[in-house]
């Protein structure tokens, strides 16, 4: 009897989107875990409670909407459950959303905005190949 073992060489692709959605998650979870622990678990907008495995439905939103701005007393947080937050940001397309970061605070005007900046911008600080 032999066992047949097979190496798949899929998900490569996957691979790399994960790291950098793991890169940022990552970045993200930080702040995240610091705002949980200071504020109740209830969105700030629709007033729903979240626990046990909801609760990663409940994210951090940016009040200037600045991602690097984050005071240790969570000042500039406010947390939103993914739904409220979405419906926030569709508002402002901002660059909080698309974890885009301007270098330099170089501030940018709406009108400039490209949707597909966001991705650029990641592919090129990842040193991914755009195809
Ligand atoms: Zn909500
Ligand atoms: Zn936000």
């Amino acid at each position: 009897m032999s066992q047949n073992k097979t190496e798949a060489g899929t998900g490569r692709k996957e691979n790399i989107i994960a790291e950098a959605r793991r890169d940022r998650e990552f970045r993200e979870k930080t702040y995240r875990e610091r705002a949980l622990k200071l504020f109740p678990h209830v969105c700030g907008k629709c007033g729903r409670e979240f626990t046990g495995r909801k609760l990663k439905e409940l994210t951090v939103h940016h009040r200037d909407h600045n991602h690097d701005n984050n005071p240790p007393d969570g000042s500039n947080w406010e947390l939103l459950c993914i739904y409220c937050h979405d419906n926030e940001h569709s508002r402002y397309l901002d660059a909080e959303w698309y974890g885009v970061e301007t270098p330099g605070g170089e501030k940018q005007a709406p009108s400039a905005h490209k949707p597909f900046e966001g991705l650029e911008t990641l592919l090129k600080v990842k040193k991914l190949p755009l195809t």
